[in-house]
């Protein structure tokens, strides 16, 4: 990722300022749990502890030291604290409460400020929700006790704290403490890459197409002395050859350019050989280029390129080659025929290029990185719940018998290419989601990336939903 982006990224939490390291001494990101006394949050430690060593007890006031415990989730580790119970006053907001939630703010990378579903927003709440807003990190809300029906209607009475719509949990039964890690796993994911070491990355990028579409000819321009370092090295499968191409301060790999160099000349079917191995490279890359003569228009074998470059879950972006062979009667025809051929990378950019004369060529790299961008770009749970705001009541998802379901909250859990978690109250039809994702499509951009949108339903039994 070039440096811009990792700074806007940097700059996308909640006061639009990056956020000071914040680490244990083991190197972990800090989760710190805050709340009232008695809202649950060591049952909840507990269940992301997996073990019952957070204590336990039903009174106010009872954790009072702030513990920490390793959590592993997803493939991150992170550091859940405890910060204990605030003590109950009879009157007035305690300036403890305020005071413990100030500090759980600078110590902590995210905070997850659990709430009760059975008493509402209380006056301590709106104090400390207060103090959270200038919080320079991610907030998530988690609405425990959510046992019933009852408790998901009493949800919505946390939007008044105005950090975003509560994500419901219920601690005891452990429904929905999977998809709260889910979304903590999202924000210290985003810490992490933040951090992530200085450098350009380098973007590995497959060329695939039929045999003869101009494959060879259009990297030979790419690689064209004048423009590029090129610097060969073994790649992963037998006798293929990775060439790195610098341009533009980037490095494109350009993955097992021997399949792109050297016409594999076989009596038993060489276009088929040729094709195989020009698919096996997809798997190795970031991007994948699809080449397509632009002269006969796409055919089926086109197609079922586009369809194997989608479920391989590249960014990829659509090159007409030979466009100086396309007269201007056939151009209707060619995009009608694109338009339905390619529609299993429909998000993917098109351009039009002459290998031969060269023309359109040097807009292929700058779009390969514009795609590689979008098919890492992370969305915040802040900006994608506000947008959701925004659709959810002009899309009907859908829903079970007569009973619409509606949308809770959204999160991305991980990029390459982007997935978006829905958390519903009940099935979401496909054209919901279709619907969906082409507005997030046209909020945020991912021109290039697909785009997975997982659906995941409130678990209905108690017991944390896990993957
Ligand atoms: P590959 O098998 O996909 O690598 O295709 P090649 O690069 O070997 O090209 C196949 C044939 O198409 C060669 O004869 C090229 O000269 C020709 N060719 C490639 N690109 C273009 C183009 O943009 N316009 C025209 N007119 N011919 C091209």
């Amino acid at each position: 990722m070039p440096a811009g982006a990792k700074r806007e990224r940097a700059a996308q939490s909640r006061d639009g300022a990056a956020s000071p390291k914040r680490r244990t001494r083991a190197g972990r990101p800090v989760v710190a749990i805050v709340g009232r006394a008695n809202v649950g949050k060591s049952t909840l430690v507990n269940r992301f502890v997996g073990r019952r060593e957070a204590i336990e007890h039903p009174e106010p006031g009872v954790t009072r030291d702030a513990r920490g415990y390793d959590v592993a989730w997803d493939g991150l580790a992170f550091t859940v604290v405890d910060t204990g119970g605030w003590e109950p006053r009879a009157r007035g907001i305690s300036a403890k409460v305020v005071a413990q939630a100030e500090r759980a703010a600078q110590a902590a990378d995210v905070i997850v400020f659990v709430v009760d579903t059975t008493t509402g927003p209380t006056a301590d709440d709106l104090a400390v929700a207060k103090t959270l807003r200038l919080a320079a990190v991610p907030v998530i809300v988690a609405a425990n006790k959510v046992d019933g029906a009852r408790g998901e209607a009493e949800i919505f009475a946390f939007e008044r704290l105005g950090l975003g719509p509560a994500l419901p949990v219920s601690a005891l039964h452990g429904r929905a403490s999977g998809d709260l890690l889910d979304v903590i796993a999202a924000h210290v994911r985003d810490v992490e890459t933040t951090e992530a070491s200085e450098g350009e990355p380098e973007i590995g990028v497959a060329i695939a197409g039929r045999p003869n579409v101009g494959k060879s000819s259009l990297f030979n321009r790419l690689a064209g002395a004048d423009r590029a370092i090129v610097d060969p090295t073994p790649g992963t499968t037998r006798d293929a050859v990775d060439e790195v191409v610098v341009a533009g301060g980037t490095r494109f790999r350009f993955v097992d350019t021997a399949g792109i160099r050297r016409k594999v000349r076989n009596a038993s079917g060489p276009e088929y050989y040729a094709l195989v191995r020009s698919l096996r490279a997809v798997d190795e890359a970031d991007v994948v280029i699809i080449v397509i003569d632009a002269s006969e228009g796409p055919t089926e074998q086109d197609q079922k390129i586009a369809q194997r470059v989608a479920e391989s879950g590249r960014a990829a972006l659509v090159v007409l080659n030979k466009w100086d062979l396309v007269d201007e009667e056939s151009r209707p025809v060619l995009e009608r025929d694109l338009k339905d051929k390619l529609r299993f990378v429909s998000w993917a950019p098109v351009l039009r290029t002459s290998a031969l004369t060269g023309r359109g060529v040097d807009r292929i790299l700058p779009a390969v990185r514009s795609v590689r961008e979008a098919w890492d770009k992370r969305v915040t749970t802040g900006q994608l719940n506000a947008w959701l705001g925004e659709v959810a009541d002009r899309i009907p998802l859908g829903g079970r018998g007569t009973k619409p379901s509606k949308l809770r909250y959204a999160t991305m859990a991980r990029t390459r290419p982007p997935e978006v978690v829905l958390f519903t109250t009940g099935p979401v039809s496909d054209q919901a989601i279709r619907a969906l994702e082409r507005r997030l499509r046209e909020r945020f951009g991912f021109e290039g990336t697909p785009v997975r949108m997982v659906v995941r339903q409130k678990a209905k039994r108690a017991g944390a939903p896990r993957r």
